[in-house]
């Protein structure tokens, strides 16, 4: 055995080999995921709590202070001449002095064998004690002493290091567990510390101005000052951005180095296309898509992202990516998250692909088991040109002939997974993500660092921005007054229904009695529509069709036509309790209107009288800029809120914040293309590999298993 696996090996031991663990305590490690000495060691305090304490020999009369030092003595004695009265007595010593502090109690519980006994065990003399009060002058001995303190409390710090720190460890926690159990934990693991191997190269760490691992994992957890504690957690936020990133570069690295057949159209279905579009490109929009059809022309597949605010015209760009590789004889797939999205793209495509002759589809869940059929066939022979879809398309039954090119519409709304479930439907075919959710540039970096990303960054000519204004039920009615005013003009409006996904039957019926009473109440001059999830396919067409031609002038809708859905036509949007929307959702949700030159409105329902609420409406009137709500959105709710983790695909960050730690994450993406440039294999370094597939597992770098 070598000296490094042995090591390797005791820091694999169970948390019951330490002295003092219990098998109680290793049992409740257990919930926090803890089994071995490792672990206790990488889990980190999710804050300090610092005692500013004062020096013994400084303190002064009349001041109130907190003190840190050791338990030289413990008494408890009754008053003489009170028989009620008990009194507790401490010294407490620091390097610089003693003082001692006195409790009094006037009750005969405190005469009581038990209370004393209680109290000898927790104050034994030797212990440490935190102790804030007042200083007084003893009217007797007139030296300084602290009575009837504020608090006094034992800590569980044994090591003579920690003795002298006023910095606690404060853990996260989870039920029937305690701070004093895993800080008693994590002093009896502190001694292993220094066994600990430092997977990051020498250089890297002197280059990055890093701590060594071993000073970084003790420190984290019981630093001797702010100092020390800010350089160790720099180290470990650090560790946790270089490892996401590397792994997300490598698998870039990777998918670029899968060979792909190029794409290089003659351009004669593009320009088709161009002749029968009512309007031309914006500017960023020919930008973009010079840069697809550049990545396409490529051996290797690409794997781009396209950004766009909502409205900014992304699909065309799919269009035109999809007709250069249908034009080089290849498939293509066009995949969106909902069924609504997925029949809209279908519609506008199969209009101008029709008058190209080029063949398209529809597959969803509802596609009727003929049809299907005939589509499944179609694909494998290669009859069938492009695929539009929802989630349906993983199916296994789906083959292509020669799958080209594989698009993802609303990307925020797939995991991580999607597009590689989407690849292997053919041999690393190029693949095209778009989104309309700018995500900040930090989880960018996180998430996306696979992507090459593409900014349609300007929205079409005539765009206004969109009137948008919070209210509350009681100001209700001027929004409905503004309804009533532009469907009287020919306009449309929506009104936005928030479901609550867990219980969809209490929704269901509060969606359906609202568009009732909406109908009969508010507005029976006009006639209302109705869409939601669980409405069937066949009836979700027809309430958007009766909505697009104006049959309906009004859409009572739960959150399904958040993504995508396109009426120009409409310029009203009403928000019923906005509160619990995001900004980013708010946002996909306003772009529902301002589709055309006409001025549109935004109105956000609300009663809360929450400040962070108030603070998010305030934001949304006074924003129409996706960034700048999305980075709002991160501050305010925090990455847990704006991305399921396990949507995005993102790892639970243990100790890194991405709100504030921004400066590291560019620092440790800087760090991973510089050690990918000296070494792409890493093979030099093996314990850097090592710690990044234990980091990692779940992130298979070359997947090959279909999943379904
Ligand atoms: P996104 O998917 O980016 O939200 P869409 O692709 O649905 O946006 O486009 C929004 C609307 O703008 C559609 O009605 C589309 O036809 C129209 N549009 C797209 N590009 C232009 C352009 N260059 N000029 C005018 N209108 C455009
Ligand atoms: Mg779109």
């Amino acid at each position: 055995m070598t000296y490094r696996t042995s090591i390797q090996q005791m820091l694999d031991l169970s948390v019951q080999k330490l002295p003092g663990i219990s098998t109680i305590d290793a049992y409740k490690l257990r919930t926090l995921k803890i089994q071995t000495i490792a672990d206790l060691l990488h889990y980190y305090p999710r804050q300090h709590l610092t005692f500013k304490h004062t020096c013994i020999n400084e303190v002064t009369a009349d001041e109130t202070v907190t003190i840190v030092g050791k338990l030289v003595s413990h008494q408890i004695s009754s008053s003489r001449s009170k028989p009620n009265l008990t009194l507790q007595k401490w010294q407490i010593l620091d390097k610089s002095g003693s003082i001692g502090c006195t409790q009094f109690y006037n009750h005969p519980y405190y005469q009581s064998h038990e209370w004393r006994t209680k109290q000898q065990t927790l104050y034994q003399p030797g212990a440490i004690a935190i102790v804030t009060g007042k200083v007084k002058v003893d009217s007797y001995t007139q030296n300084l002493v602290i009575n009837n303190p504020t608090k006094i409390q034992v800590v569980e710090l044994e090591s003579a290091k920690a003795a002298c720190s006023s910095i606690i460890p404060v853990y996260p926690l989870s039920k029937g567990i305690t701070n004093e159990v895993v800080r008693h934990c994590t002093q009896a693991a502190i001694g292993y510390a220094p066994y600990l191997e430092d997977p990051l190269p020498e250089g890297l760490r002197g280059q990055f101005e890093l701590l060594e691992l071993k000073e970084a994992i003790a420190n984290i957890h019981y630093p001797t000052d702010q100092a020390i504690l800010d350089a160790a957690r720099r180290r470990l936020v650090f560790d946790e951005f270089f490892y996401l990133t590397l792994t997300m570069l490598k698998r870039r690295q990777a998918i670029r180095h899968r060979p792909s057949l190029p794409i290089v159209p003659t351009g004669q279905l593009i320009d088709q296309l161009m002749s029968i579009l009512p309007f031309s490109l914006t500017k960023a929009q020919k930008k973009v898509a010079n840069e697809i059809l550049f990545d396409l022309s490529q051996s290797n597949p690409m794997n781009r992202l396209v950004q766009g605010d909502v409205g900014s015209g992304k699909t065309i760009i799919a269009v035109i990516a999809a007709l250069s590789a249908i034009e080089s004889g290849y498939q293509v797939a066009l995949m969106a998250p909902t069924e609504v999205l997925a029949q809209q793209h279908y519609r506008s495509l199969a209009d101008w692909l029709e008058q190209l002759n080029v063949s398209i589809a529809l597959l969803t869940g509802s596609t009727s088991a003929k049809q299907r059929a005939q589509i499944h066939q179609d694909l494998e022979t290669g009859q069938l040109s492009i695929i539009v879809g929802t989630h349906a398309l993983f199916q296994e039954k789906v083959q292509f002939q020669q799958l080209g090119l594989a698009i993802i519409d609303e990307q925020h709304r797939f995991g991580v997974n999607a597009r590689e479930r989407l690849q292997q439907k053919g041999k690393s075919p190029h693949v095209l993500t778009m989104t309309a959710t700018p995500i900040p540039r930090t989880l960018a970096l996180t998430i996306h660092g696979d992507l090459d990303v593409s900014q349609i960054d300007e929205l079409p000519p005539g765009r206004q921005s969109i009137q948008t204004k919070a209210i509350t039920n009681r100001t209700r009615h001027k929004a409905y007054d503004l309804i009533r005013q532009e469907v009287a003009r020919g306009r449309q409006a929506y009104i936005i229904l928030p479901l609550i996904e867990e219980s969809e039957k209490l929704d269901l019926k509060a969606a359906i009695e609202e568009h009732q009473r909406i109908q009969e109440q508010d507005f029976p001059e006009f006639q209302i529509g109705l869409l939601h999830g669980q409405m069937r396919s066949a009836e979700k067409q027809t309430a958007i069709a009766h909505f697009q031609t104006g049959i309906t002038p009004i859409l009572v809708s739960t959150t399904v036509v958040e993504v995508g859905v396109d009426c120009p036509n409409a310029t009203v949007i009403l928000i019923e309790h906005a509160e619990r929307f995001g900004l980013s959702q708010l946002h996909q949700l306003r772009g529902r209107v301002g589709r055309s030159i006409y001025q549109s409105y935004c109105f956000l329902v609300s009663d809360s009288k929450s400040d962070n609420v108030k603070q998010r409406l305030r934001v949304m009137e006074q924003s129409q800029d996706g960034f700048y709500l999305a980075e709002m959105d991160l501050r305010l709710r925090g990455p847990g809120q704006i991305l399921g983790t396990q949507q995005s695909g993102l790892p639970e960050l243990a100790i890194a914040d991405l709100t504030k730690d921004e400066d590291l994450l560019e620092i440790a993406y800087q760090a991973a293309q510089w050690v990918l440039k000296k070494d792409p294999t890493l093979t030099c370094w093996s314990a850097l590999q090592q710690e990044l597939s234990r980091r990692h597992k779940f992130f298979d770098l070359e997947p090959t298993v279909v999943l379904n």
